[in-house]
């Protein structure tokens, strides 16, 4: 027979909040569950690494569950409570809608992810010979460590569109007989400048040139032979010119897949992470979501990474655009009140990722309000930095009532920050939300290695987050 608590111990569970690691919480039942739940996930990183490669893979996995472009509609074909749509912004942003019963004046339920990754992008006027090689001008997107990206295997993915308006997809280093391209290092034999520099300036961003061939075409008349060979591979496959690349969003990264990280196979590595983790757990909440009171949203944005600007980013109108057209397609009378309604009785989680805990970089987070790997969604109150600026922060009725049906529905959740007071910080898509009257939490998990090729995610976090943004879905806040 088990011992008797004390009345302290008693006390101290009723009185003493912690969050606790679930694998040790689960049962073997629901560890299968949860390893197979990451295989979905691993796939959709390998098909997904770009903005445009999310969203066509989610305008697909959405169709075969039933969801119609609202684009197909016309002004009479009026939304019914149950109805499935979704729209697609330029290819690069997606919203899906689940039909509710109330009316959409009373609000909706959004989650919001982004799925845009960092990475490295060709410049206008890429191609270039030197030194009897072809290399690629780049500029790179988002907050990378430069240092990162260098030798190792990479792939060139995105499309080009040609001035006849044909639009040529480009997906190079993902096959098995594929080439893959990469930026080179200097030998450590020679490096003894650069290993004294700084790590942020030990490799520059003008010195990220991706190698691409070294062939020359056979013809001593011409000046730049290795770069007229690989004109003609590229015109040989695609049609393509060297103008062509003027209209073209061609992005370079990691050729590797994802994998399993760990004996126990716990974690999962791999690109783009940051913040497809929280898309996929986002998508697969709305494309299992039936029969809601609150219309429910899945928002899936691009150009987080470099601040949510422009017309496929979180501050465009898109979103907003999309809400009335579904309260006008719900509605006899559609006024704009209808839509100032909507917005300031909906509630969004900012499904975005968080520093995870680690061990190997001790010092940058407060422990005790930190987030942890295998703990489970993070209830994130504020980001920002220094003094919370720049960031968004949650209004405390709403953190008690996603507590609340939080804890009614076994969610393991915990709190979080990005990292220690003045040692940096971030924001997420939150913020803009924010300012159209939704009540807005970031709701993500935690990633070691975050930004980098390869980042680092919990199985059982990514697990219990699709769950929690399906018991989202399915109660009402108000
Ligand atoms: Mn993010
Ligand atoms: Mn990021």
């Amino acid at each position: 027979m088990e011992d008797k608590k004390t009345n302290g111990q008693l006390l101290n569970e009723k009185l003493t909040h912690s969050s606790e690691y679930i694998w040790e919480k689960i049962d073997e039942k629901e560890k299968e569950l949860v390893f197979k739940f990451s295989e979905g996930y691993k796939k959709f990183l390998n098909s997904s690494k770009t903005e445009r490669e999310c969203a066509a893979f989610t305008v697909k996995m959405a169709e075969e569950k039933g969801f119609v472009s609202i684009d197909s509609l016309g002004k009479d074909n009026k939304l019914t409570p149950g109805m499935k749509v979704y729209q697609v912004n330029r290819n690069k942003s997606v919203v899906l809608a689940v039909i509710g019963k109330k009316g959409l004046e009373n609000g909706v339920n959004i989650v919001g992810a982004h799925i845009d990754s960092p990475r490295i992008d060709l410049k206008q006027n890429p191609v270039y010979e030197d030194t009897g090689m072809v290399l690629l001008k780049t500029h790179y997107y988002g907050g990378i460590k430069k240092y990162q990206w260098v030798t190792i295997p990479l792939a060139l993915h995105g499309v080009v569109v040609k001035v006849n308006g044909d639009v040529v997809d480009v997906n190079i280093g993902e096959e098995d007989n594929d080439p893959v391209f990469t930026i080179t290092d200097l030998l450590p034999h020679l490096a003894q400048d650069q290993m004294q520099k700084k790590m942020s300036e030990a490799i520059t961003g003008e010195g990220l040139n991706v190698l691409f061939g070294s062939i020359p075409y056979d013809d001593d008349k011409v000046k730049d032979k290795v770069k007229l060979n690989i004109l003609k591979l590229l015109n040989d496959k695609y049609g393509i010119t060297e103008e062509d690349f003027v209209s073209a969003d061609l992005e370079i990264v990691p050729a590797f897949k994802a994998s399993d990280v760990g004996l126990d196979r716990s974690f999962v590595g791999g690109y783009g992470q940051d913040d497809r983790v929280c898309s996929y757990a986002a998508l697969d909440a709305i494309l299992n979501t039936n029969d809601v009171d609150k219309t429910a949203i899945c928002l899936l944005t691009d150009k987080e990474e470099i601040g949510s600007m422009g017309n496929t980013g979180a501050q465009s109108v898109f979103f907003e655009n999309f809400l009335a057209k579904i309260c006008f397609l719900s509605t006899d009378n559609y006024n704009d009140i209808i839509l100032r309604s909507c917005l300031s009785n909906s509630t969004m989680l900012s499904a975005d990722v968080n520093s995870g805990v680690d061990p190997n970089y001790e010092g940058v987070q407060d422990k005790r309000n930190a987030s942890y790997m295998g703990k489970g969604i993070i209830l994130q109150k504020y980001t920002g930095s220094r003094g919370k600026a720049g960031g968004s922060e949650a209004n405390p009725e709403f953190i008690a009532k996603l507590r609340k049906i939080f804890n009614e529905n076994n969610i393991s959740w915990q709190t979080g920050e990005i990292g220690k007071v003045d040692k940096g910080g971030g924001g997420t898509i939150a913020q803009f939300l924010a300012n159209l009257g939704v009540e807005v939490i970031d709701c993500g998990v935690a990633v070691l290695s975050m930004h980098s090729p390869f980042e680092i995610t919990s199985k059982i976090d990514i697990y219990t987050m699709a769950k929690a943004y399906n018991v989202f879905y399915k109660n009402i806040i108000s």
